[in-house]
């Protein structure tokens, strides 16, 4: 059934100038040459190997396989090819996908194309003549438009760093550079370094053939039993009968993979012991990647569940591996699962109950040098025959800076990135027109099935040059801001998962004196599609488009919002729900209730006591929490939110629990009457009245007298902003400092961040609007009790105050952050980047606010005097 012939013909005739440059010939290069020819563009590719395939053509080790099952792991842009190729295996082997891509290769002609046995050295951008000039180490010299490097994310091997490795006067291999010819390691005495996928998948087999197997481990890995076998038949119907809905699905998954049918709600902490067990022997018999992070919903973001699946993966490993000592060093523990890229195997756990296969576990018997004869270790001398790396590669920037790319002024990309890469969209950077990374830093990549990352990218970068040839543009180029932008965003998804904790290589940790940095687009594909859709959608947001007829530039940022602040809004955009302004206050309260019966509990704290405390009119309610420890401690009184009509001690529970344990202070939540029925001053006055309280029983509340912190957020931010300046003007209580959380200081609806914040962002305008006229009539609006701005500022205590980029309130705060300082307080103000008004206080659901309130909390320790 394959066309591919293994007589592959070397043209050498290298054009001197086409419209596009394209470095590798794997999967991405293919389809690249493939879409420029459709757009009757002149392109040259260039590989350093002597075919296509790229890490399909390098990695030929034995039990090289795809670990993304194959009937995805192809590609989608021809129906054609879809027809006339079957898989034979769930997980192809590496021969069987080099016959395919050489068979897309042959049937598309794509060889003429392509050059060989090439290594592109340098490219140069030309600035005057708008051109890259291109070098290959064959002499090749080569002008284009457009210079595209499709050069793989794991193509450039690892430097080998372990001392003496020269000396070595055996066979030496390495998993990424295979001889073509196949190794028979029958009857040798063989070494194998690396305990990555490549390494676990090659153990198996190196041990069915060698004498002597020893496995130098340095980091046990997770991996589960990929189940390999014929393509499962739930894809293979599913494709069969609506392909093109399969593939479109894919396109718009988070992984490139149709996942539905992984999705589970269970939370690894809520869930009983049955439960777990249940679902980790699931993703054990389901023999797929994505299933492992799909154990517990939040197994990749809560360390806690994590910890849970892990525990079960050990138990799994001791029932398998017979010796204790060896099963002890397979088991991970310095890493979450799946924070290292896990593997599919099959046999691997069980091969070391073979009697000729050993585990050194390098942890406690470190490699001292390699020799001429072997290896020592600190503790003995072995001699092998052969020793193979799998010592994995220098990921994502690895092959991209190897070349001399030199963009505007002569700045190389390697100095460009010498303190972590940057890109825009991880398809272009600045000061680089008309580059183009496919799969670059910045990106799904490697998160996600490679092929539909690929073709995304391929096709957006092809779409995006015939737009400049169609509107008469010669270049293109991102600019700062949305380079920033983009950078922060792929922080921001990363830092939310538990991924940037680990050192892997995707955090550039395996490769000595690399930046370190998250590497990769945790966001998903489909949010990643969606982000380029969208910039094309705003005319090119973000980039410069430059032409004889002058410059377009639409500069500006993709993504602003936190991931999770993004995916919260549209699940509550999905309920259509009714606005709260739109009911009475007390069904406005009954459902804010409801809505917080269903969050989770927040932190546990020491302890926690209800309790009843003098108000203004009557006794008002509080809750004191307690944190471990001995007292006595700091006291923060608290104030809720909720616009003076809604919230309680409840609404803001999770908040005050998180304020304990991090602030190690006692929390005292205090309730005041409520709008409508109490308007305003009575909310004031019984937070005054309670702030004195609190002041006066500080002792026996289990805190330091003298060290009070009044605290809100929201409508409790202006009592609490209102408190500190009532004690400032009659002498007392004594305040330390004041913690405003994205306050109301004056509710001049006319400031601007209340129309560009307005309306999507979960609190309103509208909703505001109706707030402050169930609280405060208009005529008493100006009063400082309530528009704190007007109030007087010398004196007060040094304030933290956190303002939220989408909140409606947010230029309020900004103006009382600025009013503070100019009147002489100390100001630690927190610009939460990306938060809306609610985001900060949603402990445990917005996961991206525990960051923000970890600073608002470290700046506060800061005010507090030091024992
Ligand atoms: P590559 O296939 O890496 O091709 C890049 C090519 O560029 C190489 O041939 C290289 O020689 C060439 N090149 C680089 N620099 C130069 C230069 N300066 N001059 C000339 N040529 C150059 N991903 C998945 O999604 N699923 C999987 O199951 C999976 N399994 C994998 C298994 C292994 C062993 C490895 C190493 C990776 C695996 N990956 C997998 C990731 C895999 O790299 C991608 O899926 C995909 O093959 C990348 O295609 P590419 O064309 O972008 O890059
Ligand atoms: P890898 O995951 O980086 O693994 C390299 C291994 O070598 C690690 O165990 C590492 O230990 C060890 N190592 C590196 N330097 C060492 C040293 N100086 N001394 C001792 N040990 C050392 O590389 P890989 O296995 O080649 O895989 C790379 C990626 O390619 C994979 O994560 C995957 O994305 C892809 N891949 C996929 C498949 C598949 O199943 N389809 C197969 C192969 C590769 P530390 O962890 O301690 O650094």
């Amino acid at each position: 059934m394959s066309l591919a012939s293994d007589e592959v013909t070397v043209r050498r005739t290298v054009p001197p100038e086409v419209d596009a440059v394209v470095v590798g010939a794997g999967f991405a290069g293919l389809y690249l040459v493939h879409r420029f020819r459709q757009m009757g563009r002149s392109v040259i590719a260039f590989d350093t190997a002597d075919d296509v395939g790229g890490t399909w053509y390098w990695n030929r080790y034995p039990g090289a396989r795809c670990d993304i099952a194959t009937t995805d792991y192809c590609f989608s842009f021809d129906p054609e090819l879809e027809r006339e190729w079957t898989w034979s295996e769930k997980y192809a082997t590496q021969p069987e996908i080099l016959s395919y891509l050489r068979y897309v290769a042959d049937k598309h002609d794509l060889r003429r194309d392509i050059r060989f046995s090439t290594r592109v050295t340098s490219a140069r951008w030309d600035e005057r003549a708008r051109r890259w000039k291109l070098e290959t180490d064959r002499g090749d010299l080569v002008t284009c438009r457009f210079y595209i490097m499709a050069t793989g994310c794991l193509s450039m091997p690892k430097d080998i760093d372990i001392e003496g490795a020269d000396r070595f006067a055996g066979a030496v291999y390495h998993t990424s550079r295979w001889p073509h010819e196949g190794v028979d390691f029958t009857g040798k005495r063989v070494a194998v370094i690396g305990t990555g996928s490549s390494g676990i998948q090659s153990i198996p087999l190196i041990a069915a053939q060698a004498a002597r197997l020893t496995v130098f481990q340095r980091t046990p890995n997770f991996t589960f039993p990929a189940h390999n076998g014929p393509p499962r038949p739930e894809t293979v119907a599913a494709l069969a009968a609506d392909r093109d809905g399969y593939r479109e699905a894919a396109r718009n998954s988070r992984a490139g993979v149709p996942l539905d049918h992984l999705a589970t709600n269970l939370l690894g902490e809520v869930a009983t012991p049955e439960q777990r067990r249940e679902r980790f022997e699931w993703a054990w018999e389901r023999g797929e990647l994505f299933a492992l992070s799909a154990i517990f919903a939040d197994v990749m973001i809560n360390p806690r569940s994590n910890d849970i699946a892990a525990e079960l993966y050990r138990e799994r490993v001791r029932e398998i591996v017979k010796n204790p000592e060896t099963a002890e060093s397979l088991c991970p523990r310095d890493h979450y699962m799946g924070t290292k890229r896990p593997c599919l195997d099959t046999n691997y756990l069980a091969t070391y109950n073979l009697p000729h296969v050993r585990l050194i576990d390098l942890r406690k018997h470190p490699i001292a040098s390699i020799t001429e004869k072997g290896i020592d270790t600190v503790d003995e001398s072995l001699a092998f025959d052969a020793i193979v790396y799998a010592t994995g590669f220098d990921a994502m920037t690895g092959a991209l800076v190897a070349v001399d790319v030199a963009g505007r002024d002569g700045v190389t990309l390697e100095e460009k990135w010498k303190d972590g890469a940057s890109t825009y969209l991880g398809l272009t950077t600045t000061g680089f027109p008309n580059f183009f990374t496919v799969t670059g830093p910045g990106s799904p990549s490697v998160l996600c099935n490679m092929a539909a990352a690929i073709e995304q990218h391929v096709d957006w970068l092809t779409d995006c040059i015939a737009y400049l040839d169609a509107n008469g543009f010669d270049t293109i180029e991102p600019t700062e801001t949305a380079e920033t932008g983009w950078t922060e965003h792929v922080r921001d998804c990363a830092e939310i998962t538990l991924l940037p904790t680990a050192s892997s290589w995707y955090m550039g940790a395996n490769v000595p004196g690399k930046p370190r940095m998250f590497y990769v687009y945790t966001g998903g594909l489909q949010a990643y599609r969606t982000a380029c859709d969208d910039v094309v959608r705003s005319g090119y947001l973000g980039f410069r488009l430059d032409g004889p007829n002058g410059a377009v530039c639409n500069n500006g940022i993709i993504c602003q919002l936190q991931p999770d602040v993004a995916m919260l809004l549209s699940a509550i955009e999905k309920l259509n729900l009714p606005p709260m302004e739109t009911m009475s206050p007390d069904a406005a309260r009954v459902f804010t209730t409801a809505t917080a019966a269903r969050r989770p509990a927040g932190p546990r704290v020491g302890a926690v006591r209800d309790g009843l405390l003098p108000g203004s009119a009557g006794d008002v309610r509080y809750r004191l929490y307690r944190p471990e420890g001995a007292d006595p401690v700091p006291v923060i009184a608290y104030f809720h939110g909720g616009g003076w009509v809604i919230g309680d001690l409840d609404s803001d529970d999770p908040l005050c629990r998180d304020l304990c344990v991090r602030s190690g202070a006692a929390v005292v939540s205090v309730d005041y009457r409520h709008a409508p029925e109490h308007r305003f001053p009575a909310a004031v006055d019984d937070a005054l009245a309670a702030v004195r309280w609190i002041a006066a029983h500080a002792f026996e509340l289990g805190g330091i007298p003298g060290e009070l912190v009044v605290a809100g957020w929201s409508a409790g931010a202006n009592l609490a902003a209102g408190v500190c300046q009532a004690a400032n003007a009659l002498g007392g209580p004594p305040i330390r400092a004041q913690l405003l959380i994205t306050p109301v200081i004056d509710g001049d609806t006319t400031r601007p961040s209340y129309q560009a914040n307005g309306a999507g962002y979960g609190l309103t305008t509208a909703l505001l609007g109706w707030l402050y006229d169930h609280y405060i009539d208009r005529g008493d609006r100006e009063d400082p009790r309530f528009a704190v701005l007007r109030g007087r500022l010398a004196g007060l205590p040094p304030a933290v105050l956190v303002t939220a980029q989408f909140d409606p309130l947010r230029d309020e705060g900004e103006a009382y952050a600025e009013a503070l300082a100019r009147a002489g307080v100390p100001v630690h103000h927190i610009r939460a980047r990306g938060h809306i008004h609610t985001s900060l206080t949603m402990v445990d659901v917005a996961l991206s606010g525990a960051r923000v309130r970890a600073e608002m909390i470290e700046a506060l320790r800061g005010l507090l005097p030091r024992e």
